[in-house]
């Protein structure tokens, strides 16, 4: 077994249980690509089994903080039946749910959704990438699926030196047999697991959909804004709470294209939904310029801040599109708002949005705040992992 040795100094994020180790934090020792490592103190005294990634900043993904821990096929089989297991305590009221949520799960790099009977997984990371069979038969083990596509496009493979790859992994017969329909709170939704951004679907917004259709039937929202819709989850709760009128608007046609698909197969009212393809800091400009009303708003942009470096270019445009919309809604409306850049913290999000309010010289009250659904589990150990956060704001 290679052995990777610390800096003095450097094994307290280990020690805190923190899993990754940075580049600048290794003084000796060199191991394949995914290959499993001791990681020890400058003293030699044993921190954590992990992954080798040579080509990543990341230099190292913990595993297991115990020292007994053999990392083999049992080692999967186990992480991935507990996360399994820890997702059926939480009796989700749907068929789409993040299964694995890497670093949380302590399985660093992997993402796995579930889809109906379809799994989906990203593998991330050197480590995972070379346990990527094992994982995958681990999976069909642990929730009797048969199928499983992997979408490992991920733009930060690159950065651990790992070429794109996207198939059927397990099952799935015809490769363009990737469209299924999932059930959350009673919709009926549409992905595509081959073409949809992420995995297919935005999972991490599943209990605030629930919650916004709720907003929206306490309050009796009519006019409904959804911008950043995607394929219009957040639509259709407005739909099902009781709007007349909902608008979506997304820079892509393919997301846009499931919205009325949606309408259609939950019932609703095709008129009542209206898309917009294009920049929705563009719409919002326009709308205000046109005088235009809104009972309910929900800005769920892309990440602005994928890193910490890029935080403060991030502020400005959480910012901007926070001031623009503020001022359309009509008093007493709500505004969903949220950022899902790690780089950006909830408090700094906070200041940003009270910013854009002082600027567009308008008061609200924070009626809730909001994280990921609990399927994207964030544990005390790894911040990083509550990347999304939100407010629900009502205009004074
Ligand atoms: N709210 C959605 C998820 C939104 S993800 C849901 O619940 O499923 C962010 C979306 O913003 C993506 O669909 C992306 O296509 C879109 N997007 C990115 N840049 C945009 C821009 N400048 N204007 C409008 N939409 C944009």
């Amino acid at each position: 077994m290679k052995s990777i040795r610390l800096r003095p100094g450097r094994e307290r994020s280990l020690l805190h249980r923190h899993p990754w180790v940075f580049d600048g934090a290794v003084d000796k020792g060199r191991a394949d690509a995914g290959e499993t490592v001791r990681v020890e103190s400058a003293d030699g005294r044993f921190l954590a089994w992990g992954a080798f990634s040579p080509a990543s900043r990341i230099r190292v993904r913990a595993w297991s903080f115990d020292e007994a821990e053999r990392i083999d096929h049992a080692f999967f089989a186990r992480r991935i039946q507990a996360a399994v297991a820890a997702r059926q305590a939480l009796a989700i009221d749907s068929d789409g749910l993040r299964l694995v949520h890497a670093e949380a799960d302590g399985l660093p790099a992997l993402v796995v959704d579930r889809y109906g009977d379809t799994l989906v997984a990203q593998f991330g990371a050197a480590g995972v990438e070379r346990w990527r069979e094992t994982i995958a038969d681990a999976l069909l083990q642990a929730t009797g699926c048969t199928r499983l596509y992997e979408r490992s496009d991920a733009a930060v493979r690159q950065m651990e030196g790992l070429e794109e790859r996207c198939g059927w992994l397990r099952g799935g017969g015809e490769p363009d047999d990737t469209g299924v329909t999932i059930r959350e709170h009673g919709w009926r939704l549409t992905l595509d697991v081959a073409r949809g951004h992420k995995t297919g679907y935005y999972l991490d917004q599943r209990d605030n959909r629930a919650r916004f259709a709720a907003l929206v039937r306490q309050f009796g929202a009519q006019r409904v804004l959804n911008c950043f819709s995607y394929t219009g989850g957040f639509s259709i709760a407005a739909l099902a709470g009781g709007a007349r009128e909902v608008t979506s608007v997304d820079s892509s046609g393919p997301a846009l294209a499931h919205v009325g698909e949606h309408v259609r197969l939950n019932g609703f009212d095709a008129a009542a939904s209206r898309t917009v393809e294009g920049d929705a800091n563009r719409f919002l400009r326009d709308a205000l310029a046109a005088g235009e009303r809104f009972d309910a708003i929900v800005l769920d942009p892309p990440k602005f801040a994928p890193t910490a470096a890029s935080a403060d270019r991030a502020a400005r445009a959480y910012k901007d599109i926070n001031r623009l919309a503020l001022p359309l809604l009509a008093p007493g409306g709500l505004l969903l708002t949220f950022s899902c850049s790690g780089g950006i913290a909830p408090d700094l999000f906070h200041k940003i949005v009270a910013g854009a309010a002082m600027d567009a010289g308008v008061d609200a009250d924070i009626l809730q705040r909001l994280h990921a659904a609990p399927d994207h589990a964030a544990t005390l150990f790894f911040p990083e992992g509550d990347y999304l956060k939100g407010l629900v704001l009502r205009r004074r």
